[in-house]
């Protein structure tokens, strides 16, 4: 019943080439969803529902803060869950789409859960993407980690949102979140840094406990619940100029709900705003830096795949292995080696190749 006169959906094919997470500025992302609007709901939903969210936590160990952050991210608060067939969508993936063996898989669990969970074909709406419900579940993990709560029964995404919220802190438990530990920590970053001699001790994903940082010179720039020796690594989704970062092992568990490390910024900043109530970033980004366009990203992985940096697959995306390999450039130049790549630098970038 649920194939019944279905049809490819060009409207998912269309988005599918396209992921805006990847092709705005970091600070537009940031400002866009990590709103004082959205912090001040948050506030307003922890104070209404605080028994309900300390009874979850005792099961879960996830902080609320972290659950509400989430569900904001992916749902605005369940005010746009998606309204698309979510068997269409995958269909139409899994026949035409960018991972057609992943969209399959989706696909047939997208269908179990209509049968175990007694869901009308109608009522089984979501993204484009085929993500459902307040959490923004992809089937698979529906099966895995949707939880009924609410005790009628049914794991219900759509309908209720105890259920949902339980939901996202069973899937975060299950990623291993780290119960007591913050996300990270914004730091105030020396101008003299030592990035020879870091590079020369240490690759990009080594963990230093906080007293270590501060013999580098970076210092945590708050001390909400920043306590015992939590060990963290260095993020700077700007260059060193702007905001930085060290994050913690939760900082990773948060990319475990979505890969991109500006989504888990936003997440990671929208729970320190409901938690605090204030504003979370310290440092200004650099508004007037322009930015590559996909070509010149293309060209830059292109350019550094050639002279043996390994920036991973030419995909015109900027994570992390493209910032390790600009990193590297950025050592032989005896420039700051923090990854980020501007216009200006880009510039830069391509007269070193010529000389
Ligand atoms: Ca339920």
């Amino acid at each position: 019943l649920a194939f019944r006169r279905l049809k490819v959906d060009k409207t998912v094919l269309r988005l599918d080439q396209n992921q805006p997470e990847f092709t705005r500025a970091i600070w537009k992302y940031i400002e866009g969803t990590v709103s004082r609007k959205r912090i001040k709901k948050g506030r307003k939903i922890l104070k209404q529902r605080r028994s309900f969210f300390e009874k979850l936590t005792e099961i879960y160990h996830v902080p609320a803060e972290i659950i509400l952050a989430i569900w904001a991210m992916e749902s605005d608060f369940g005010a746009n869950y998606g309204s698309m067939n979510v068997v269409r969508s995958l269909a139409t993936l899994a026949y035409d789409g960018k991972r057609k063996e992943f969209a399959q898989n989706e696909l047939l669990a997208a269908l179990r859960i209509m049968v175990c969970e007694n869901v009308a074909p109608k009522a089984m709406v979501g993204s484009w993407a085929g993500a459902i419900g307040h959490p923004q579940f992809m089937p698979t993990s529906y099966q895995r980690y949707a939880v009924d709560f609410d005790g009628d029964a049914k794991r219900d995404l759509w309908g209720s949102l105890d259920d949902s919220f339980a939901s996202i802190a069973n899937y975060m438990q299950g990623m291993g979140w780290n119960e007591g530990e913050k996300w990270g920590v914004e730091v105030s970053f020396p101008k003299s840094f030592d990035w020879q001699k870091y590079a020369e001790t240490y690759d990009d994903n080594t963990l230093l406990s906080l007293d270590e940082w501060k013999k580098w010179g970076v210092y945590p720039l708050s001390k909400q619940g920043i306590k015992g020796k939590q060990f963290g690594k260095l993020f700077f989704p700007a260059g060193y100029l702007g905001p930085v970062f060290l994050t913690f092992k939760n900082f990773d568990m948060i990319k475990k709900y979505n890969a991109s490390a500006s989504y888990s910024l936003a997440v990671s900043l929208l729970s320190t705003g409901m938690e605090t109530g204030k504003t979370p970033l310290k440092t200004k980004w650099p508004y007037r830096d322009k930015l590559l366009s996909h070509k010149d990203k293309l060209l830059l992985q292109m350019m550094l795949n050639g002279k043996g940096f390994n920036a991973g697959k030419v995909d015109g995306k900027l994570g992390a292995k493209t910032a390790s390999a600009v990193r590297k450039w950025q050592l032989t130049q005896g420039l700051a080696a923090d990854g980020y790549m501007n216009l200006s630098l880009f510039d830069e970038f391509i007269k070193s190749f010529r000389e």
